[in-house]
């Protein structure tokens, strides 16, 4: 079997675009994948043309020589753009193997150690009493690990950019969240992700006007380029740290690892170089008794991709969906993606069909539709009221 072409479907779903691939072989069996590099999808499009003449002829069982040619066979070996090509291309090599074997890709990773995935739900309800009864929708439905986001005033400045200044932020957040584990109990897993917009002063302030027990993970308070201040704000909290969904690399995930300065690794299957580099970073992760718990912002086939390496790997702890009681993101669309996984509650079932368990529909995928600079949130700024940047 040779590989024959690589097709791109950049694909509008709900208020994202999702960059899908197909790979093609002479045998006549295909293969999904998609890119996480969410706002940057020209960009991936680009090295995956790149990636396209290098992976033609090839034959596409072997997924690992294949993936070390996509990331060394240039003198600029890896980085953010190259590995989310890259992932794409490893995720659809398995769906292809599992088809053309006729398993489930999570045969492909050992086999299976579960057979559903716990999944987390997410509230955008403002720092308030929706945050409140958000909650108790979700734990009345079942979902008793529910994630947050800061607050986050909807204001904007004369550009019509949005406005947000971390102090603001942090008290209205932390006193909501301290409100919300006394309505919730102690049975609830409360996170939030902070979307690294705090400084390393900013971020242990917001932990000390939190209880004890408030927490059970706080998610990227700060950027992540410099391990070295992760371990500085480490040491000001006891809150546990779930860091890892921008890494494209085991490599970048090494010293958060190796140091003890995450407790939880966000993974994304998409981003950090497709399951052959995710299973690594599992390993690794096992090694000093971290759980995954997955980054998963996009659609089906990213889910799908995520599930199977939940079911392969002993240690697990939960995975992002965008698709709960509290947040219907339309990331799921069934006109386009005709057959996903099955989920019940808060319980992804995991697939037994071959490969990835997820088809998309290529002519019902809005190709023509892709337009990169409009309803992107990612290319939105973010300033303080000075004017300057903030993180977004
Ligand atoms: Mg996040």
């Amino acid at each position: 079997m040779k590989v024959r072409d690589l097709k791109l479907h950049p694909t509008r779903v709900g208020r994202r675009h999702q960059l899908i691939i197909k790979i093609e072989t002479d045998e006549g069996v295909s293969g999904w994948g998609e890119s996480g590099l969410i706002g940057r999808e020209l960009a991936v499009m680009g090295a995956l043309r790149h990636y396209r003449e290098l992976i033609i002829g090839k034959n596409p069982f072997n997924i690992g020589a294949i993936w070390q040619d996509l990331y060394r066979s240039q003198y600029f070996e890896g980085g953010r753009v190259l590995t989310a090509a890259i992932s794409a291309i490893d995720v659809a090599l398995h769906d292809l193997k599992g088809k053309a074997l006729g398993v489930p890709v999570y045969q492909l990773l050992g086999g299976k150690h579960r057979d559903w995935v716990p999944l987390f739900a997410t509230t955008h309800a403002p720092m308030g009493p929706k945050l409140l009864e958000d909650a108790a929708l979700l734990m009345g439905e079942g979902w008793n690990i529910i994630r947050t986001t800061m607050h986050s005033p909807h204001e904007l400045n004369q550009a019509g950019e949005s406005v947000y200044e971390p102090w603001e932020s942090i008290g209205p957040t932390a006193h909501w969240l301290n409100k919300l584990r006394d309505a919730s109990g102690s049975l609830a897993v409360i996170g939030i992700d902070y979307h690294h917009r705090l400084s390393v002063a900013e971020a242990a302030s917001f932990c000390q006007k939190l209880g004890r027990d408030t927490l059970d993970f706080l998610e990227e308070p700060i950027r992540d380029e410099t391990p070295e201040a992760y371990e500085a704000l480490r040491r000001m909290t006891h809150v546990p740290f779930a860091i890892g969904e921008e890494f494209s690399s085991k490599w970048q995930f090494l010293p958060y690892i190796e140091r003890g300065i995450t407790n939880y690794a966000r993974v994304d299957v998409c981003n950090v170089g497709g399951l052959t580099e995710a299973m690594k970073v599992a390993g690794w992760a096992e090694a000093h008794y971290i759980d995954l718990m997955p980054h998963n912002p996009l659609g089906p086939i990213c889910t799908a991709a995520t599930a199977h390496l939940a079911a392969a790997v002993p240690n697990f702890a939960s995975l992002e969906i965008r698709q709960s009681p509290t947040e219907q993101s339309g990331f799921y669309d069934e006109r386009l993606f005709p057959v996903q996984h099955e989920r019940v509650g808060p319980r992804l079932i995991i697939s037994d069909r071959p490969g990835l368990g997820v088809e998309f529909d290529e002519h019902a995928g809005a190709h023509e539709e892709f337009e990169p600079d409009l309803g992107l949130e990612r290319t939105r700024y973010m300033r303080r009221r000075d004017g300057s940047l903030t993180n977004w």
